[in-house]
């Protein structure tokens, strides 16, 4: 049975509380929906509770950009999963722009990991290397590294509930958005879901899902989507224009058909 698609939007620090709000209003008449695609919205932290109460949550789900790795206490400033459980189903975690802007450690983002499963919201754990780690030929080291700490807290049956994002740092439109080649994602893709198979096996590397991110849009989107085991992709700029997003999905829907065919 293969994983449904899953298809994320990552609006990063764009889009205020009210303009959300209308995204979902005009995305609500041009999305379609398919059974075999599962559309996650990943807007900022103040528009999560209003979109919550905005959105049909059998056909839009909500993810959180960040959350901090303690349930409670004196942490100023910060938000935890205890305090997101119920309102999102997914967090993005470890994303590039976080690892390199705000300093995030490996053992940050195992400690986020763990702490977004013992609250019951699904990791969207982001990893990938920066172009000169990529010259330097260390691209499986820093995947490796990336990965494994990250799930090393986990058990086999945690381990399915978290979905890999493999985003190269130079193909991330902040930081470059060079686009890269399908073959060279399927490489790495394979890579991911053998490194898991090592330490969890087949089967929960089976269950795992793998995305691709980095720049892309519904003229892309097609090639990463058809990779093997790629089920589905994390959008940043493309996705903060409705109607292309909902192009991305419905791209999504043709190519999960015709995988389901071969
Ligand atoms: C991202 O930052 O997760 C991303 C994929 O961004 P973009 O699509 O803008 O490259």
């Amino acid at each position: 049975m293969m994983n449904r698609s899953l298809i994320v939007a990552n609006w990063k620090m764009h889009l205020n509380v009210q303009q959300a709000s209308l995204y979902v209003h005009h995305f609500n008449k041009v999305l379609n929906y398919h059974r075999s695609v599962e559309v996650v919205l990943a807007p900022t932290l103040l528009a999560l509770q209003p979109l919550s109460l905005e959105v049909d949550r059998r056909k839009i789900h909500l993810a959180a950009q960040n959350a901090y790795d303690k349930d409670e206490g004196p942490y100023t400033g910060e938000v935890s999963f205890t305090m997101l459980s119920g309102l999102v189903d997914y967090a993005i975690i470890g994303h590039s722009e976080r690892r390199i802007y705000f300093s995030e450690s490996l053992e940050l983002i195992r400690d986020k990991v763990t702490a977004a499963i013992r609250n019951g919201i699904k990791p969207i754990l982001c990893i990938g290397e920066s172009k000169p780690e990529r010259t330097a030929g260390e691209t499986k080291r820093v995947i490796h590294d990336q990965l494994m700490s990250a799930i090393s807290n986990l058990t086999a049956e945690e381990v399915k509930n978290v979905t890999v994002a493999y985003e190269p740092v130079w193909a991330i439109s902040t930081f470059g958005g060079e686009n890269a080649e399908p073959n060279e994602i399927q490489k790495v893709i394979d890579y991911i879901r053998y490194q898991i198979s090592e330490l969890y096996g087949a089967k929960v590397s089976n269950d795992v899902r793998v995305l691709y991110g980095g720049s892309v849009d519904d003229d892309s989107v097609g090639g990463y989507l058809a990779l093997d085991g790629c089920d589905g992709t994390l959008v940043g700029a493309a996705s903060l224009d409705y109607q292309s997003f909902a192009s991305i999905i419905d791209k999504a829907f043709l190519v999960y058909q015709s995988k389901k065919k071969d």
